[in-house]
C-alpha cells in the first residue's frame, strides 16, 4: 500500500469512529486470524445487575445487604457497583445512603473484597477467595452457584465471621449483535476466543451464548498476556479486544490491540486501535479497512 492509501484508510476509519494509531496498526490488522475477546465490558454490556439473592442463615436481607454494601462501596469493581446499587433498595435515603463504616478494607484482585463492619468480618467474592480463607461452602451453596453459572450469571459468595451466609447472582448480558459479529468473523476465517477473570462456569455459558468454542477463564492480567503470546507461538496473528486495566498487558502483547472507547484510559493507551462507538461490529470494520488497504488481488 502507498502512504496515500494508508492515510486514506486511517481517515476512513476515523470518520467511522475507528481510531487507528498509525500505519503499522492498519497493516497488522489484515493478517489477523485469531481474536481474543475480554468478557466483561467487551462481549457483555458491562453494567452488571444483581438478579438473585439466596440466604443460607436466618440473617435479615436488609442487614445482609447493608453489611456487604459497606464493604463493596470501597471497591471500584463493576460487580461491587452492582451490589451497592442493589443494596440501596434497603435504605431510606437512596440518594445519600449512609453505609456503616468499614475498617481494614482490602481488595484481592480478581477474587473479591474483605473488611470489618460493625465488628464483623465480611468477605465478598468468588469461590477461591472463600476457600482460601478456610471457610466451608455447603453443598446447597455449591448448587446455587452452579445454577447461576449455567445461566451465565456470576455467582458471588458472602461470609460473615467465617460463616457462609449468602450467594448472589449477578447478570451482565451480551451486547446486542455480539453473536452475529462472531459468526461473521468465522465466515472471514477468523477464530474467536473468550478470555476472562471470571469463573469457568460463567465463562463457558457466555461463550456458548455468543457462539465461541474456545474459553480461557480465571485469568489474571499477566495470564491474559501470556495466553495471547501462546496463540502467537502456535502461528496465529492475534488481535485482543478489551476494555479494562486488566486487559492492558494483553492489548500490548497482541499483534493488534483494540480497546473499547468506553473502556479505561489505560486500556485505550495500550491499544493500537480504539473503537470509539463501543460497537463490536467495528472490529470487523477495522479488519475490512485493513484488508482493503493492504491485500491486493494478484
Ligand atoms: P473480569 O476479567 O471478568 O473483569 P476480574 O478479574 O476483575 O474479572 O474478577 C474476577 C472475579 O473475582 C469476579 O468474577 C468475581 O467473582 C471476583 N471479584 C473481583 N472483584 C470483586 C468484588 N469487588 N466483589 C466481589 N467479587 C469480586
Ligand atoms: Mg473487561
Amino acid at each position: 500500500a502507498t502512504p496515500t492509501a494508508v492515510m486514506v484508510g486511517t481517515g476512513v476509519g476515523a470518520s467511522q469512529g475507528v481510531l487507528i494509531k498509525g500505519g503499522q496498526a492498519l497493516e497488522s490488522a489484515h493478517k489477523v486470524n485469531c481474536i481474543v475477546f475480554d468478557k466483561t465490558g467487551t462481549l457483555t454490556v458491562g453494567k452488571p445487575v444483581v438478579v438473585n439473592t439466596r440466604l443460607l442463615t436466618n440473617i435479615a436481607l436488609q442487614d445482609f445487604y447493608i453489611l456487604i454494601a459497606a464493604t463493596e462501596v470501597n471497591s471500584e469493581h463493576p460487580l461491587a457497583k452492582a451490589i451497592v446499587e442493589y443494596a440501596k433498595n434497603f435504605v431510606e435515603d437512596k440518594e445519600n445512603p449512609a453505609w456503616p463504616e468499614a475498617r481494614d478494607f482490602i481488595s484481592i484482585t480478581g477474587h473479591g473484597v474483605k473488611a470489618v463492619v460493625q465488628n464483623r468480618e465480611i468477605i465478598v467474592g468468588n469461590k477461591s477467595l472463600i476457600l482460601d480463607q478456610n471457610i466451608a461452602i455447603p453443598s446447597d451453596a455449591e448448587d446455587i452457584l452452579a445454577k447461576a453459572e449455567g445461566l451465565a450469571h456470576t455467582g458471588i459468595l458472602v461470609s460473615i465471621d467465617k460463616e457462609l451466609v449468602g450467594v448472589l447472582a449477578i447478570s451482565d448480558p451480551l451486547k446486542p449483535g455480539a453473536r452475529e459479529v462472531i459468526s461473521i468473523l468465522k465466515s472471514m476465517n477468523i477464530r474467536s476466543i473468550v478470555m476472562t477473570g471470571d469463573n469457568w462456569g460463567t465463562a463457558k455459558s457466555i461463550a456458548k451464548e455468543v457462539g465461541i468454542e474456545t474459553v480461557i477463564a480465571e485469568a489474571k492480567p499477566e495470564d491474559k498476556a501470556e495466553k495471547v503470546r501462546d496463540f502467537q507461538g502456535s502461528g496465529y496473528t492475534v488481535a485482543m479486544v478489551g476494555d479494562g486495566i486488566n486487559d492492558s498487558p494483553a492489548l500490548v502483547a497482541a499483534d493488534v490491540g483494540m480497546a473499547i472507547g468506553a473502556g479505561t484510559d489505560i486500556a485505550i493507551e495500550a491499544a493500537d486501535i480504539v473503537l470509539m462507538k463501543n460497537n463490536l461490529e467495528d472490529v470487523i470494520t477495522a479488519i475490512d479497512l485493513s484488508r482493503k488497504t493492504f491485500s491486493r488481488i494478484r
